[in-house]
């Protein structure tokens, strides 16, 4: 992949595909970490004199113009981050874009309105798809990927544009794809994968290619309570796949196979309902009560989950151990958090809910060794998939 380096941008209109999509509560950013992370390429080209134009999706607005999915206080987020004004168009690749882009003097830079307020942005069609391409494209001369957190849609601003500009990739998809190299080629042993989060079909494929490669693997989350289901465990009312019950049997097998130590929770916070102050107690994953479900794992859960990621050397997490966003079921995903933060290993967190958890947690996020801005574009690579947004900054 070209670098950011290798082009000559003094002067030119560079369109850069950034990942500016954060959590908002109302109008205000709940955790700015994506917005932070694509500062250092926008300010590297405006510092050389580029007339950067910044595009970016928030949310799943599905093709039209929705005012709550809007990037306005991104736009107003990033003129701080970066220390100087962001002009902000008002549509995507209409008039009040083409005037921002075309009013851009060298070194200033410009947000466009969210892409997927248009259609064509994630059609499946290549036509439609190419179509809205040529208008985004022709704001431009130069084109830079660096929002890594999307790089595996086969959306137009990812996949399409980067063929009809010359292109390179930023400096935050170059230092992402450099640690997950380091998580797929021979990486230091022993290997242990942490997973949790909502959904089990979203991991099952990295579960898959992961047996292949990891020495532990670690369930919690809510994806545990289909592990602990396939193994013949009533779960009460938490969260459950029945329908990958199989597909999770099935991996149960392979891990035992391949000599892989599959580690699941013992324990677990069994909650009255889904709330922030719901009654709950720790009970035994072999003993949740049925009109119980768990909400995060329980105290011995965490100990053993520390231990079994005190002697690693390389760690992977993906997924927070509990629903961390009520304070009192966000110890489990601190207790992993920690045990990553007091490991000498390479420690990488990637997926979006684990990274906003880290920070919301208060955890120093220097204590990894790395925190992704991409959760399924992580998860992906390291399925071993081909990613679009990738493979067209290969070209
Ligand atoms: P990431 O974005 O890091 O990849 P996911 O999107 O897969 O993570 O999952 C994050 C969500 O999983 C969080 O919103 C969290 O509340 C939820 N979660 C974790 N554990 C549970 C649980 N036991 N029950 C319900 N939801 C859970
Ligand atoms: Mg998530």
């Amino acid at each position: 992949m070209r670098t950011i380096d290798s082009l000559d941008v003094k002067g030119r209109r560079v369109l850069v595909r950034a990942d500016l999509n954060v959590p908002l509560d109302g109008d205000t950013i709940t955790d700015d970490g994506r917005i932070r992370a694509s500062v250092p390429t926008i300010s590297d080209l405006a510092g050389r004199g580029a007339r950067v134009i910044v595009c970016a999706h928030l949310g799943r607005p599905k093709g039209k113009v929705a005012p709550e999915f809007s990037l306005a206080p991104v736009a107003a987020r990033l003129g701080e981050l970066l220390g100087r004004p962001v002009a902000f168009a008002s549509d995507v690749v209409g008039d009040s874009a083409r005037a921002v882009a075309e009013g851009l003097a060298d070194g200033e830079v410009a947000l466009l309105e969210n892409l997927r307020f248009e259609p064509g942005e994630e059609s499946k069609d290549d036509e439609t798809r190419g179509a809205f391409a040529d208008k985004l494209a022709s704001l431009a001369e130069l084109y830079v990927g660096d929002g890594f957190g999307a790089v595996h849609r086969k959306h137009a601003s990812v996949y399409d544009v980067p063929k009809r500009l010359p292109h390179a990739a930023g400096g935050l998809t170059v230092a992402e794809v450099e640690v997950l190299k380091k998580l797929t080629e021979e990486p230091a042993r022993p290997y242990v994968v942490v997973l949790g989060g909502a959904k089990v079909s979203d991991k099952l494929g990295v579960i898959a290619n992961l047996l292949g490669k990891v020495d532990r693997l670690l369930i919690g989350g809510g994806m545990a309570y289909t592990f602990l289901k396939a193994q013949g465990n009533e779960v009460g009312r938490s969260l459950l796949q029945e329908d990958q019950l199989d597909q999770v049997r099935g991996f149960i097998a392979e891990a035992d196979k391949r000599g892989v130590e599959l580690v699941l929770p013992v324990d677990v916070l069994a909650a009255t309902e889904f709330a922030e102050d719901a009654e709950h107690e720790v009970v035994e994953a072999t003993a949740i009560p049925a009109d119980r479900e768990g909400l995060d794992i329980g105290p011995r859960t965490r100990e053993l989950f520390a231990g079994k990621l005190a002697d690693a050397a390389t760690v992977f997490w993906n997924g927070p151990m509990g629903v961390f966003e009520f304070d009192a079921f966000s110890g489990g995903t601190r207790a992993v958090a920690q045990a990553l933060i007091d490991s000498d290993a390479f420690t990488v967190v990637g997926g979006g809910d684990s990274a906003a958890a880290v920070r919301k947690l208060g955890l120093p996020e220097d204590g990894f060794s790395h925190i992704s801005t991409g959760g399924g574009a992580s998860l992906e690579y390291l399925e071993g998939k081909t990613l679009p947004g990738l493979a067209a900054l290969e070209d």
